[in-house]
């Protein structure tokens, strides 16, 4: 090892610094601030280049890390960017929105030594801001044009990738999609603090740039059939999300105040993308809101409900803090910005009075030793209590939500209505119907915007290699 493989003992993981807390719940901007450019290099630096990258392995699209932290570290920004989008086609979404500390910073080895991780999120989304601020754009000069074309359906996440992947390959691509932007749940799912809108903004004209055509306010089924889809393209890749709320049935969820999180957000962002002033179903100015759940999506209405000017946001979980779902940093920004967690609690019904919540009736929980020595969760009897709550948001997660066309065209689903695909000797995110793939939330179940890039990626490739073969095969033939 060099001198220069030490650094991190002279250089302390520094992330930019988040906005303070009493100024940031005043708004819906991004909470994380920028690094200057000398400071990205800086923090660059601290990687050793340790030869064994586990950070590399645990990012769900095995970004080249170590490789562009050298470029980095060199002022090579251009040539960074370029590396960044052979693997991963959203950096700059992903640098905001993975949970780094569950995944490539989790692994670094310098966090494995109690040293604090290269803060590798924060320098994948400042290299793409920067480059595409000075003018980076990806290069398709060398693409030759196949002549085939591919409908996307879904501008989430997993179609924005596939249409990347699919142009580098010169297919044509139209992406549909029901909402009036892009983005899936980046756009009305994910709160601004999180990740900006101007952002998504920014790769649409990316996007468009390289030629991607978006069919925005189209409901494929309702507007467009299916079929036609089939017969008008080379191939479809479906990348329709996983909306089927998970009800957790509790006696009294009709109640006045109680909301379910994704229309709730959605809601939120809606109003906000339109300038448009709190409806009254949306304000909670001096109200006690109570959070069902410790996922990303209850952390997210955690920090909604405090922007929205709640007096009290409690978030309720059943398990410890260690086993929450959600990102740790989440946590701690919701911590940060005023919300109490009351843990191994949880919910069995809410209580109201002429139609309207008035509490959340909760018990503790405790694990103890199950068959098979699996740990279970056992309500602690003589615990139930009552918390005061004028409104709840149920945030127990997402299922699949297939669309009805699926099973209509033979694209096999499995028992939770997950699309099927890879199976039966098929290619990579093939489904049972060989024109068709699919990949994101509707094949794995609600997840990562990662891990729907990555299938997006890799569902391109696998299309990209079907339309060559056939080209190869008709060729032959003639
Ligand atoms: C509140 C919330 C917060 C989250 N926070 C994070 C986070 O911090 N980090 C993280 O990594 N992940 C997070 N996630 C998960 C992440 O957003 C998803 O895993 C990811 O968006 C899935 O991508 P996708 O492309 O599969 O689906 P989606 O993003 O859901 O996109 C699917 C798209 O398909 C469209 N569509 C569906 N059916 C049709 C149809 N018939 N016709 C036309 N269009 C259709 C929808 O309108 C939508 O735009 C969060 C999820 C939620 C709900
Ligand atoms: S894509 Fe996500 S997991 Fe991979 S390096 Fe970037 S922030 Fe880390």
């Amino acid at each position: 090892m060099s001198n220069k493989d030490f650094r991190f003992l002279e250089i302390p993981r520094t992330p930019p610094r988040a906005v303070p807390v009493t100024i940031r719940v005043l708004g819906y901007g991004e909470i994380s601030g920028d690094f200057a450019p000398e400071a990205a290099a800086g923090q660059a630096e601290r990687c050793i280049d340790c030869g064994n990258p586990y950070c590399e392995w645990e990012c769900p699209v095995h970004n080249y890390i170590p490789n562009w932290l050298k470029l980095v570290q060199d002022g090579r920004l251009f040539e960074a960017a370029t590396l960044m989008h052979e693997t991963n086609p959203l950096p700059e979404i992903c640098g905001r929105v993975c949970p780094q500390d569950r995944l490539c910073e989790g692994a670094c080895t310098l966090e494995q030594g109690d040293f604090g991780a290269v803060t590798i999120g924060s320098i994948e989304r400042w290299v793409t801001d920067e480059a595409f601020r000075q003018g980076w754009r990806p290069d398709l000069s060398s693409v030759r044009e196949t002549g085939r074309r591919v409908a996307v359906v879904g501008a989430g996440p997993a179609g924005l990738s596939c249409a990347d992947r699919l142009r580098r390959a010169g297919i044509a691509v139209d992406v549909f999609d029901r909402q009036r932007e892009i983005g899936g749940l980046l756009t009305f799912g994910i709160p601004p603090f999180k990740l900006d809108k101007s952002v998504v903004r920014t790769r649409r004209e990316v996007l468009e740039g390289m030629g991607v055509t978006f069919r925005l306010g189209i409901d494929i089924g309702r507007d467009i059939a299916f079929e036609t889809l089939l017969e008008d393209y080379d191939a479809v890749f479906i990348g329709t999300g996983a909306y089927r709320f998970v009800d957790g049935e509790l006696p009294g969820r009709e109640l006045d105040g109680v909301h379910d999180a994704l229309p709730f957000l959605i809601a939120n962002v809606d109003r906000l993308l339109d300038d448009a002033p709190v409806p009254a179903a949306l304000n909670l100015a001096g109200k006690h809101v109570v959070v069902l759940g410790g996922g990303d999506t209850g952390m997210d209405c955690n920090r909604t409900a405090i922007r929205l000017g709640a007096a009290s946001v409690t978030c309720v979980y059943r398990r410890d803090e260690a086993n929450m779902p959600g990102s740790k940093r989440e946590v701690g920004y919701s911590r940060e910005e005023g919300v109490r967690f009351l843990f191994h609690r949880q919910p069995l019904a809410v209580l109201g009075s002429e139609g309207k919540v008035r509490a959340v009736r909760i018990v503790s929980t405790e694990l103890v030793e199950g068959a098979h020595g699996r740990a279970q969760l056992r309500h602690v009897e003589g615990s139930e209590t009552e918390l005061r709550a004028d409104v709840v948001i149920q945030a127990f997660g997402f299922r699949p939500s297939p669309p009805a066309w699926c099973a209509e065209h033979g694209i096999a689903l499995d028992s939770s209505g997950r699309i099927l695909a890879g199976q039966h000797g098929r290619l990579p995110f093939q489904t049972d119907h060989p024109q068709v793939f699919a990949g994101g939330d509707n094949m794995r179940g609600a997840d990562l915007v990662v891990r729907a890039v990555h299938d997006g990626r890799e569902a391109a490739a696998s299309i990209a290699r079907m339309l060559a073969e056939a080209t190869v095969q008709a060729e032959c033939a003639a």
